[in-house]
């Protein structure tokens, strides 16, 4: 948050009229819509929400007891903005951008006090600059002007300001800056830093949003193999406690192939985000072997912290995911939970007294939820580089259920849903993502990448694999009436097919050294083998086999082993010449 660094903001002091938990009024307030304010003798934190001829309403970002009627409120006469800057991977933020190490070692204690400001990025810290552009060099808004090794494994781009006019490059120089320094001047006079603000409520500008046609890697074969994230795709998981949500989002944050992640953590339970925050930073990033953190940003907003503070939260995360991509990065960006995030926005909306719709949810939850997704996508950026922002938002529906308002807009919204299922948890079945609930819209549109980049026949595979589970589902319902032994051959040797590509595909051990990643071409191989065992065993079947010599041949349960072998080239191979031969024997 910038507003303490600068000194010459306008302020206008107002009154405060009432106080209601984060709502305060105030009146005389000379203020425009979105300012911040500091409100009360502390100082704290807020934001102009409604301004109704005199009487203007703030939603306060601390907490706000104690303060009362008569204590001034200070205008800074700027919107929210974050700072942007070398310096902000490897960060915890609050909800507002101030980091939480800082805040820390400021207050003494990991939660925030009241009226205390502190810069999103370090004022102090020197960067080494590399200059990319020369002197003479002309440049437009946006443009890279120089480099900075930020962390060990992410190299952060200077970019010339959005909002900049451009200009030929006066001057520009290598060296040891801080962010405020100028590193840069233009012919206009303009100097440029490393530091760069930007009102959080307003998505960075871009020249073209395209359809996303490459896959967010998970190497987690549910996900990649049926239920596919694009990079700058949407996505939402629910997650009933216990059902390894915590897990998903880990492994998505430790394998997918997005260059950097920013993790929202909103509004859960500060045990919960506490575990996060001590979790995180232990872990290794698999793909460099450098800690996960340095690719990393974290924003914590727990449940005991102010309310107001969890409702921005969200809009300072996809920021500072803005400001990557902008430099060509693909950035994955997960929110946990949005159905907290959703909360945050019922509760100041009736302080408010504003009319409410479903479920005392304002009426505006669909236009918010929207817009937020909205700013995910595949981008062509105002400097012609691309970058992408891919948004997995968490929902939390009270008790499981998906008709709530907050889960039924989102799955209005994304295009890919990961269905976490707590009696598949509790059948130690994992990931615990429900097949049949679940679904990607992102398919057709990822299929050449998979057909150039995988296997050519790879939708034809995962198309089969999907009909022997549907026909399962239909299946199990005889299944729970008659019993197995009441149907025919061909459909218990189906269920015998499917109880492999469960058992020996879908499920994934998060924890095993190997089996935790899985290529799409593993994901594909494994989802092949599989396939050649059920070949094999109908023309087994076809031949007067009788199924259960089919399901006790040797070979098949070492299906099983598929996913935590090393050499798995090598041992699919192997299985499949002995599924064969030993299937080919018996007839
Ligand atoms: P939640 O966050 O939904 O409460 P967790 O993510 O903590 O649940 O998962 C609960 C437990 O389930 C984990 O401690 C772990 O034992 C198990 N689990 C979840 N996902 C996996 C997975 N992919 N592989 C192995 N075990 C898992």
């Amino acid at each position: 948050m910038s507003q303490a660094t600068d000194t010459d903001v306008v302020r206008e002091d107002g009154i405060i009229d009432s106080v209601s938990g984060p709502v305060v009024t105030a009146t005389d307030l000379d203020a425009r819509m979105n300012d911040v304010v500091y409100v009360g003798d502390e100082g704290l934190m807020g934001e102009v929400i409604e301004i109704e001829g005199n009487l203007t309403t703030i939603q306060v970002y601390e907490e706000t007891s104690g303060v009362g009627p008569g204590e001034p409120v200070e205008n800074t006469g700027e919107p929210l903005t974050v700072d942007l800057g070398p310096g902000m991977l490897d960060s915890i933020y609050d909800g507002v951008q101030r980091p939480l190490d800082v805040l820390e070692s400021k207050m003494g204690t990991p939660f925030l006090d009241r009226g205390v400001d502190a810069p999103g990025i370090d004022l102090e810290a020197t960067w080494e600059f590399t200059p990319t552009v020369s002197e003479g060099d002309e440049l437009e808004a946006g443009d890279v002007i120089g480099e900075v090794p930020e962390t060990e494994s992410i190299t952060h781009r200077v970019m010339v300001p959005p909002d900049s006019e451009g200009g030929a490059v006066d001057s520009i120089e290598a060296g040891e800056f801080t962010v405020e320094e100028t590193v840069a001047t233009l012919d206009t006079g303009e100097e440029i830093r490393m530091r760069q603000e930007w009102p959080v409520r307003e998505a960075r500008p871009a020249v073209d949003k395209e359809t996303p046609t490459v896959p967010l890697v998970s190497g987690q074969r549910i996900q990649d193999g049926l239920f596919p994230l694009a990079k700058g795709g949407t996505a939402a998981i629910p997650g009933p406690f216990g059902s390894g949500k915590t897990v998903t989002q880990q492994q998505l944050a430790k394998w997918s192939d997005a260059d950097i992640v920013v993790y929202v953590g909103c509004g859960e339970r500060g045990n919960e985000m506490t575990e996060v925050i001590e979790d995180f930073p232990e872990l290794e990033d698999p793909q460099t072997g450098k800690p996960l953190m340095s690719r990393t940003c974290l924003i914590a907003n727990t449940s005991n912290m102010p309310v107001a503070a969890r409702e921005s939260c969200i809009y300072t995360g996809i920021t500072l995911a803005e400001y990557f991509r902008d430099m060509g990065y693909d950035v994955a960006l997960m929110a946990d939970s949005t159905s907290r995030w959703a909360e945050a926005m019922r509760e100041i909306s009736s302080r408010l007294e504003e009319m409410p719709g479903e479920e005392g949810y304002p009426a505006y939850l669909a236009a918010s939820l929207s817009e937020f997704y909205e700013r995910a996508g595949k981008f062509e950026n105002i400097n012609g580089t691309e970058g992408s922002i891919s948004v997995i938002g968490a929902v939390s529906p009270p008790g499981g259920d998906f008709s709530e308002p907050v889960t039924q807009n989102t799955l209005r919204i994304v295009k890919t849903f990961w269905a976490l299922d707590s009696d598949l948890a509790e059948k130690r079945h994992f990931p615990s993502i429900n097949w049949n609930e679940s679904y990607s819209l992102y398919r057709d549109q990822l299929d050449p990448w998979y057909r150039e980049n995988v296997a050519e026949d790879y939708p034809e595979v995962r198309q089969w694999a999907i009909d022997v589970l549907d026909e399962e589902d239909e299946l199990q319902e005889i299944v729970q009436l008659v019993g197995k032994d009441a149907l025919p051959e061909d459909q218990q040797l189906t269920l015998e097919v499917a109880r492999y590509l469960r058992e020996a595909w879908l499920q994934q051990n998060a924890f095993h050294d190997t089996d935790t990643f899985c290529s799409p071409e593993k994901t594909y191989r494994m989802l092949q083998a599989i396939r050649t065992f059920s070949d094999e065993a109908f023309s087994a079947l076809d031949a007067g086999v009788p199924v259960e010599e089919i399901s006790s041949i040797d070979a098949a349960p070492q299906l099983n082993r598929m996913g935590v072998a090393e050499e798995w080239e090598e041992f699919i191979g192997d299985l499949e010449d002995d599924m064969e031969s030993q299937l080919r024997e018996l007839y």
